[in-house]
């Protein structure tokens, strides 16, 4: 007999299939996975489906089952199961609502031949199979793909995965499901939850941007003073402004002085961006001059500028601080709104390049010139005006004139300090005011580059061929690695008196180019950046090892700018090694390892202001050295081919995180010893990466609200508490 399909999706010869008295028996046809009225096929026309909603209100709470535990109870359980059997009961409490609510379904793989391909974000057939077999549906193309909705997509082409896949996580919205497709409703009333593969959900997690969140906050919470006192005008707010805005300048236009603005001017605050560097239109002038003719502007470079060090970068937008996170994810969405792909929302691994990161900083800027903050580019804070304890204001200097006259006097009621790691005389500055610094552990070391065609084969195989310099199916291929070394592992393991330390992979680029973060021409440091397609021939990536006090110490820097000068010492000794003029000191890895300096000829560099054959040996302490190549020898054990004639290591790479905290309060980011500063991101020690610093810029612009009263609280409800000492985090 021949059946009509009530779903559009539906594929007559992949239900034949399921018929009894079929040719071909079917292979799932058991009572387990069928529902009884896929069973009564000949009366298919006439079936009446149950009705939805009993079913699921009758739903008895699940039985907790404890497999394996079954020996182990109560105090004598592993925390690790401990934890969950928490997850598991919290889930099973909320499935009362199942009807209504979300399921999330995580880990589904997808082998890469099936696959559409890594640009593609959707519901692609093949996906549909994976969920098909979650839900124990015997007919993936039955299901609604409209009910479904790809959160997370990720390649793992791990050697020990038996085959490349791409990895789903995805919403599916039990609602939708069950009207667009009502015979699913047996599945989902047998859908068990499963830690770390089925969620259930009672809403949809989806934080807003920013904005849109402020907005909605500002109409049902209280802002500002009290009702009939003296309020403040915000945006969205019908209150009328009686009383003058409260002046905020923000220091700093990077990742977390842009977010903090955000909010303050978003809050209703008078707020003042104030960049040493310019605008990303002219910086980009600036970084072609520095690039193809070596002139390096001191104020306005790979460092400074618009947008700050993360402008002319990969633009990796993953983050140690928990890329689920709610305060996260509405940074992302932040993004979103101001122009970035909604891929990064979704990709594992999200990255923008250099392309995408300007025109979203332009449309940033203008939404907080609309706000009405004002941005001054080319100005630098170079002290602070304090009085009885407090800070009163910023004296600034015009950095576009060649003579710095006319410094001039702004006063505020607050100073939001979000320099970055390389505003090294802001924190000399800070010293003058007594302000609090301590030392920051971080780590220096080399970037190593190698031709990206190797890296692809060293991780895909033979499905390298697929990348296709950024187009192709599979993403271009990055590695991570990490080696924690200790004592036995080198020899003169530590004069420093450090035990252990570890040496990782650092900011790798995959298809990008090593440049130059130097903001002084005596010093020499690198990092990497790419565009968004990551289509160079080269891939790069830090190699560093991890640095304390006490190694500062070896090199004769104490006191709380010690690992300045520490970063100084060996930015010098690169400087002096490439010869100057920004030539940066190289050595192929084999070299590095065996100790020798070769007068043979190096491979290509994609550093575009040239390489010079040095020992690297000698720019560093042996400690590090030896961390470098005992580490290397083990990452060649990862990555087999990691260790050969064609990578070459770039001397030094120093700047990977602030080597000084600020101390601050932990609930309303003022500094401990001085009022009315407010030092944030990663120049004050609590951020490392783009993404770390403006949530760090976004809690911290809520906690100064909440200090002029702009504000009153509520906001960790939402996007959940702070991360706190987010220091050390890398991206
Ligand atoms: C080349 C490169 C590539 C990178 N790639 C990535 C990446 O792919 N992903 C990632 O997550 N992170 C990356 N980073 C790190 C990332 O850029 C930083 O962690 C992040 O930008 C820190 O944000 P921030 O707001 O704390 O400080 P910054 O971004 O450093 O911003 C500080 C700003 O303050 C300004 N400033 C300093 N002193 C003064 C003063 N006295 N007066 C006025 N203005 C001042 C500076 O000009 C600068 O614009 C990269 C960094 C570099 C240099």
């Amino acid at each position: 007999m021949i059946i009509i399909p009530r779903s559009p999706r539906f594929q007559p010869s992949a239900f034949i299939r399921l018929i009894p008295n079929s040719a071909t028996p079917p292979v799932a046809m058991t009572s387990k996975v069928l529902p009884i009225h896929l069973y009564s096929l000949d009366s298919y026309p006439r079936l009446r489906f149950p009705e939805l909603k009993p079913s699921f209100l009758s739903l008895k709470i699940l039985q907790i089952r404890c497999a394996k535990r079954s020996e182990r109870t109560g105090k004598q359980r592993y925390p690790s199961e401990k934890k969950k059997l928490k997850l598991k009961k919290k889930t099973l409490v909320d499935i009362k609502n199942r009807d209504e609510g979300f399921w999330r379904l995580s880990k589904l793989g997808v082998p890469v031949h099936k696959d559409p391909g890594k640009d593609y974000f959707g519901v692609s057939d093949a996906l549909l199979e994976a969920i098909a077999k979650v839900l124990e549906f015997p007919v993936s193309s039955m299901l609604p793909p409209e009910a479904f909705t790809v959160v997370r997509k990720s390649f793992d082409a791990r050697k020990l995965v038996k085959e490349p896949k791409f990895v789903y996580t995805v919403d599916m919205d039990a609602k939708k499901l069950l009207n667009l497709e009502p015979r699913t409703w047996d599945f989902i009333s047998r859908l068990e939850p499963k830690v770390g593969l089925v969620e259930y959900m009672p809403h949809e997690r989806v934080p807003d941007d920013l904005i849109s969140m402020i907005r909605n906050f500002e109409r049902h919470e209280k802002i500002g003073s009290t009702e009939g006192g003296d309020g403040v005008l915000s945006k969205g707010s019908s209150r009328i402004e009686t009383r003058k805005k409260p002046k905020v300048a923000v220091v700093g236009s990077g990742p977390s002085g842009l977010f903090a603005s955000l909010v303050l001017a978003e809050l209703g605050a008078d707020v003042t961006l104030i960049e040493r560097g310019q605008a990303v239109e002219q910086r980009g002038r600036d970084i072609g001059a520095l690039v193809v003719r070596r002139v390096l502007q001191l104020e306005s470079n790979f460092c400074f500028g618009e947008g700050g060090a993360g402008t002319w970068s990969d633009g990796k937008l993953v983050t140690r601080i928990g890329r689920n996170s709610n305060s996260v994810l509405a940074v992302m969405k932040t993004l979103v709104r101001f122009g970035a792909p909604e891929n990064i929302l979704v990709d594992g691994k999200p990255h923008l390049g250099t392309d995408k990161l300007v025109p979203l900083l332009r449309n940033f800027r203008r939404h907080l010139e609309e706000l009405g903050v004002t941005i001054k580019f080319g100005t630098r804070v170079d002290d602070l005006l304090v009085d009885s304890g407090r800070v009163m204001g910023v004296k600034v200097s015009d950095t576009r004139h060649e003579l710095h006259h006319g410094s001039k006097n702004l006063g505020c009621d607050a100073v939001v300090l979000a320099v970055g790691h390389s505003a090294r005389d802001i924190y000399q500055m800070l010293l003058s005011h007594d302000v609090h610094l301590v030392p920051k552990d971080f780590s220096v070391g080399l970037r190593i580059e190698h031709p990206q065609e190797l890296i692809n084969n060293i991780q895909y195989s033979a499905l390298a061929t697929e990348v296709r310099n950024g187009r192709g199916k599979v993403p271009v291929a990055d590695y991570r690695v990490v080696k924690y070394i200790n004592e036995e592992d080198v020899e003169t393991s530590s004069i420093s008196g450090e035990t252990s330390r570890s040496c990782y992979s650092f900011c790798m680029c995959p298809g990008g180019q090593v440049v130059l973060t130097s903001t002084n021409p005596s010093e020499l440091c690198i990092n990497g950046m790419s565009f968004s397609r990551r289509a160079s021939r080269w891939a790069n990536a830090a190699l560093v090892v991890t640095v304390s006090e006490k190694d500062f110490e070896t090199l004769d820097c104490h006191g709380p700018l010690s690992g300045v000068e520490f970063q100084r010492e060996l930015e010098h000794r690169a400087a002096t090694m490439g010869g100057g003029n920004f030539v940066v000191p190289v050595q192929r890895v084999t070299e590095f390892m065996q100790n020798k300096l070769s007068v043979t000829s190096l491979p290509p560099s994609s550093y575009r202001l040239g390489v010079k054959a040095a020992n690297l040996h000698e720019l560093f302490p042996s400690y590090i050295t030896e961390a470098l190549q005992h580490s290397i020898s083990m990452f060649d054990k990862e990555l087999p081919g990691f260790i050969c004639g064609d990578a070459l290591l770039h001397g030094v790479e120093t700047r990977t995180s602030s080597p000084v905290q600020i101390p601050r309060s932990g609930s309303t980011y003022e500094s401990m010893s001085l009022k009315g500063l407010y030092p944030i991101g990663e120049g004050a020690g609590y951020a490392g990466g783009i993404v770390s610093a403006a949530v760090d810029g976004l809690y911290a612009g809520f906690s100064v609200a909440k200090d002029l009263n702009l504000y009153q609280g509520g906001i960790e409800s939402i996007l959940g508490e702070a991360q706190r000492n987010m220091g050390f985090v890398k991206y």
